[in-house]
């Protein structure tokens, strides 16, 4: 029942975005029953706010965004209210967080055509900024603050858009969160540089939406050895299980995990593949099955890498997925080992940061 109300707070309906605040009070009259359901879950997530914040370990962050998390017009996806997390609000929510080191990903620029699906994915789907945004605060917070490259994937200048970041210190390429084919001409132009410069390239899969042709994408990971991939969202964690059917509809499935999933025989076959553990999608993941999860972990202990991607401010582990996400690592972890491997280990060796 405990998890009932907790799985509610983890996999968002299809509805909402993935990265959306948990509201902090239900918008519906509730009984009893549900109340102190509810009431328990919040104990839970208390006691581990805790935990999270207690934590000593350093912490490597994967996915962030500059502006993240504004209001937009549901027809011209023009800003509206709330406005989005300002700069300041962000650095102070990833020390609350216990964010050691954070990689900020940027949007490509705003255009209207069917990659962006006439507009709606600009600003990574949200009210994210660009390049020069995530690179001004990486300046301002040296070794703290890393920033990304990005450029909406199919237009003819992305490679050099892409190019003039990582010369300039870009650290990866992404957030890739457009609507194209994963096996396109202009994706392999991007995988291709992301090898040129050693960086991992970032995907959100999310079928009928973003990057297109999952149960294809081996053939990618075969065929560009030297890029290093990095798998994120609704589609990746909904193939952990080998029981999932591909479908737009169901992008947060519950309950009991049958090994040996797409996502899980991935990770298996190609070391050229990693998985960011962000957002709604990589808690439910976990949370569906934490038996499974744990067995996970364990597995892919070398290929995992904790990111945030939350909007919140203040990360408190009731609207902050992030925090929650440190949680269910540290609960999940088979060992020590592993949540350090998690927490930065593997994406200090990944990005070549300083430890
Ligand atoms: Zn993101
Ligand atoms: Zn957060």
């Amino acid at each position: 029942m405990q998890s009932r109300a907790r799985r509610n707070d983890l996999a968002p309906s299809r509805h909402r975005r993935e990265n959306a605040a948990v509201p902090l009070t239900p918008s519906l009259p509730i009984s009893r029953r549900e109340f102190l359901q509810r009431s328990s879950s919040a104990l839970i997530a208390g006691s581990l706010a805790h935990a999270a914040d207690a934590s000593t370990l350093p912490l490597v962050d994967i996915h962030q965004h500059t502006n993240y998390g504004g209001g937009r017009d549901k027809v011209t996806y023009a800003p509206v209210l709330p406005p989005p997390r300002q700069d300041g609000d962000l650095v102070g929510h990833q020390r609350a967080l216990g964010a050691t080191q954070t990689i900020l990903l940027p949007s490509g620029r705003p255009v209207a055509r069917t990659s962006t699906h006439q507009g709606r994915a600009n600003g990574l789907d949200s009210t994210c900024t660009g390049n020069d945004d995530c690179l001004a605060v990486a300046r301002r917070h040296p070794g703290e603050f890393f920033f990304g490259a990005n450029e909406v994937s199919d237009l003819e200048d992305a490679p050099a858009v892409i190019e003039k970041y990582l010369k300039l210190g870009a650290v990866i390429i992404g957030e890739q969160k457009f609507g194209v084919e994963c096996d396109a001409p202009a994706m392999r132009r991007l995988y291709a540089l992301a090898a040129d410069f050693g960086v991992p390239i970032l995907l959100h899969w999310q079928t009928g939406s973003y990057n297109h042709g999952f149960d294809r994408f081996h053939r990618m990971l075969a065929q560009y050895p030297r890029t290093s991939f990095i798998g994120h969202a609704q589609t990746w964690w909904a193939h952990v299980d080998a029981a999932y059917v591909d479908d737009q509809r169901n992008l947060y499935p519950r309950g009991k995990v049958k090994p040996g999933g797409l996502t899980d025989r991935y990770l298996q076959d190609y070391p050229n593949l990693f998985a960011d553990l962000s957002a709604g999608s990589g808690l439910n993941a976990f949370a569906r099955d934490p038996e499974h999860g744990r067995a996970f972990l364990e597995r892919h202990q070398d290929k995992l890498l904790y990111g945030s991607d939350c909007t919140d401010v203040n990360a408190a582990p009731v609207q902050c997925s992030g925090a929650r996400q440190l949680a269910q690592i540290k609960a999940l972890s088979p060992s020590p080992a592993i949540e350090r491997k998690i927490r930065y280990e593997t994406a200090r060796k990944l990005f070549r940061l300083a430890g």
